[in-house]
């Protein structure tokens, strides 16, 4: 099972260049797209999805067309938008069997047992009753994907799915994505790097419509092994230093300021080498 999107590209009517050639072979388990806030992530995954089309390249999902056989990807695809609608008080069992019948599910007995399955599945069983509207963040994502693996995917798309879930409702729902990503294609799109650390076993990183990296997380923190260096500094001192460095980050301990510059070489100045992290490798990549 593979999803291989070559020479992809997109330019809306306003003259945005969303997608520019985008190559990427993705295999099963989970994948990241990283990418920040305007990357071009969600048409990718539109596209994807088979909800808008692209001006120009290929998808295919294994020997299926995905940009021309449109009906047959959807039979095999999950998809949780980033903008996921729900009808107000109708209860999750009830929105879930509505969405159940309109995947083609229509055998009654078979449908209500999927439709149990699946709130056990994403641990909505006991809340089964109540209305989709009045859950939390991580209940409605939860019930998201719920709907996504109505029909078995073998293809499923996350657009964003962790943006405004407190600590304890990410955790839960990444065990979920990482359970299920071990047997389909996940893609995960996000602008959270931790999102791609602790969930995925290959990811791209994507800004301004292009594919700035493509592979695994270990390898991309391996090409800076040695080129990432150190500094705690006073707030004081931050613009001197962005302004003599290039800074790549700047995280805030203790109320000081904690920056990383990239540098083949020792810059000196009391900075410290220190390994490579994802969120290294991330603002490396697009603030180049
Ligand atoms: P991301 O999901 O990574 O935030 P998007 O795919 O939503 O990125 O957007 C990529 C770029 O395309 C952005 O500059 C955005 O403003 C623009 N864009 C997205 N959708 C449309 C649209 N329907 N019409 C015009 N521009 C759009």
């Amino acid at each position: 099972m593979e999803l291989v999107i070559k020479d992809l590209s997109k330019t809306y009517a306003n003259g945005v260049k969303a997608l520019d050639e985008v190559s990427l072979t993705i295999p099963k388990g989970m994948y990241g797209l990283l990418g920040p806030n305007g990357a071009g992530k969600s048409t990718l995954m539109r596209t994807i999805a088979t909800l808008q089309e692209p001006d120009a390249g290929s998808i295919m999902l294994n020997d299926l067309d995905v940009l021309k056989q449109k009906h047959e990807l959807r039979k095999v695809l999950g998809y949780l938008p980033q903008e996921f609608g729900v009808y107000p008080r109708v209860s999750a069992q009830d929105l879930l069997n509505h969405m159940a019948v309109l995947k083609g599910v229509t055998n009654g007995g078979e449908r209500k047992e999927l439709v149990n399955a699946l709130l056990e599945r994403v641990n909505l069983y006991e809340q089964r009753k109540k209305a989709v509207s009045s859950f939390s963040g991580g209940m409605r994502q939860r019930f998201g994907i719920a709907q996504a693996l109505i029909g078995n995917p073998q293809l499923i798309i996350v657009d964003e799915p962790t943006a405004g879930l407190d600590p304890g409702e990410r955790n839960r729902f990444y065990n979920l994505l990482a359970e299920i990503g071990e047997n389909v294609i996940v893609i995960l799109s996000t602008h959270i790097v931790d999102d791609v650390k602790e969930l995925c076993s290959n990811m791209a990183i994507i800004h301004h419509g292009k594919v700035l990296y493509n592979g695994t997380p270990q390898a991309a923190m391996a090409n800076l092994e040695g080129k990432i260096w150190e500094k705690q500094i006073t707030k004081a001192e931050w613009e001197r230093y962005d302004r003599e460095f290039q800074l790549i980050s700047t995280k805030l301990v203790a109320g000081q300021p904690l920056i990383h510059v990239s540098s083949e070489t020792d810059p000196g100045d009391g900075f410290a080498s220190v390994s490579a992290d994802l969120e290294d490798v991330f603002f490396s990549q697009v603030m180049h």
